[in-house]
């Protein structure tokens, strides 16, 4: 039986599993072992780090939300995608997206370096430079889109056909829109990667990942390498990101309308030099995300007129904006990505990323929209007469 659509998916997680008691939230067990009936004779689950009831019912709801056969929890973001990389032997290539998330890049470019995998960095806007590297046979392919911190927008279908015709597998980090705005899955990818810490949690309370595939015996391999290398996630990070996620519905409804309210305001202010943000009908990929994902989200970024004295004094302006990395919570952040999400890459990597110095992020929360534009009006209005 079907359980309804992804808003309800997402509300009734977990809810009136447990068998016991009849709690209409479902407990949190923290044991980290559990007894066996008798002499080899297994329960359901055997020891935390390798199966909990509580984790179990997250990754089960995060996979639903994702239309995948498995949901593997774990420990941060970055360990979901270091456990995609555990698929790769040093003869193998991972073509990356040269605008990933700064902290997969440093992954990646330092796992490369000591010679774990091959990597390919590459504009996956770019058909031309896309199809050469595919050319090269991967082993997999990541997707970021949109991207992190341009909003830039890639075509995942036409890159999942291109890269089946290569016999690559094809990973989507999935974290900017969650699972109610896009499933990459649908379109043809293999696996799902989702920093929960984000949206899907959507409180800051919690770093956590998720990693889901559509494919079942993929799904028993990373299951198996998650346990063998520790990094699943803890049962109290998995209860609160499962009372987070019955949210994540109505919370990007006000995350969506706050963000058109101040994309309206942002476009007639003179401090505003571009806006990045793939609802704007000039933005590139505004007709993919169109066809492709179920809103535009709230994240953006934007460059501001001047330079370095003019970015110190919208940081020191802002009041309700809080200047701190991470994305996706009710609260509105604003952030540098050149010194802080993206300084694992150098300042070349960024040059070539499109990632200037005045570029600013924004994460739109869930505050009054009126109180969101009052602030950064103010903070832009100062940055007009800085020196
Ligand atoms: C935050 C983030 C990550 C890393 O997740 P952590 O939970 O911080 O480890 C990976 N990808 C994207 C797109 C992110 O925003």
């Amino acid at each position: 039986m079907s359980k309804g659509k992804a808003n309800t998916i997402a509300v009734q997680a977990g809810i009136n599993s447990d068998k016991h008691y009849g709690s209409v939230v479902p407990a949190m067990h923290l044991s980290s072992t559990y007894s066996l009936k008798g002499f080899n004779e297994k329960r359901e689950y055997d020891y935390s780090r390798s199966g909990n009831p509580t984790r179990t019912s997250l990754g089960d709801v995060i996979a639903e939300l994702e239309h995948g056969s498995t949901g593997i929890i774990t420990g941060t973001g970055m360990s979901a995608i270091h456990l995609v990389c555990q698929l790769l032997s040093a003869d193998d290539t991972l073509l990356i997206p040269h605008d990933c998330y700064g902290g997969s890049y440093r992954l990646f470019t330092h796992l490369a370096d000591r010679g774990l995998f091959k990597l390919l960095v590459v504009d996956q806007t770019d058909a031309n430079a896309l199809q050469q590297a595919l050319s090269e046979k991967p082993k997999i392919v990541l997707i970021e889109t949109p991207s992190n911190p341009l909003l830039r927008v890639v075509d995942i279908a036409a890159i999942c056909k291109a890269a089946k015709d290569v016999g690559a597998l094809v990973a989507v980090d999935n974290t900017f829109l969650s699972p109610l705005l896009q499933n990459p899955l649908d379109l043809g990818a293999d696996i799902v990667i989702h920093s929960t810490t984000k949206f899907i949690n959507g409180h800051s309370d919690i770093v956590g990942g998720a990693v889901v595939t559509k494919d079942a015996e993929l799904g028993e391999t990373l299951t198996w390498w998650a346990n063998c290398i520790g990094i699943t996630g803890s049962p109290f990070d998995s209860y609160l990101t499962l009372r987070g996620l019955k949210t994540l519905p109505v919370r990007l409804k006000q995350h969506q309308q706050n963000t058109d309210d101040l994309i309206a305001f942002l476009q007639n202010h003179p401090a505003i030099e571009r806006i990045h943000y793939p609802g704007l009908t000039d933005h590139p990929g505004h007709e993919l995300a169109k066809a492709q994902q179920k809103g535009f989200g709230s994240m953006l970024s934007f460059e501001i007129k001047g330079g370095v004295e003019q970015v110190k004094t919208l940081f020191a302006k802002v009041k309700l904006f809080t200047l701190a990395q991470s994305l996706g919570g009710v609260e509105s952040l604003i952030s540098h990505p050149s010194t802080m999400t993206h300084a694992g890459m150098d300042l070349e990597a960024q040059k070539v990323a499109g990632i200037s110095q005045t570029l600013i992020r924004v994460s739109v929360g869930i505050e009054d929209s009126k109180d969101i534009i009052e602030d950064l009006e103010q903070a832009l209005n100062a940055t007009l007469s800085a020196e």
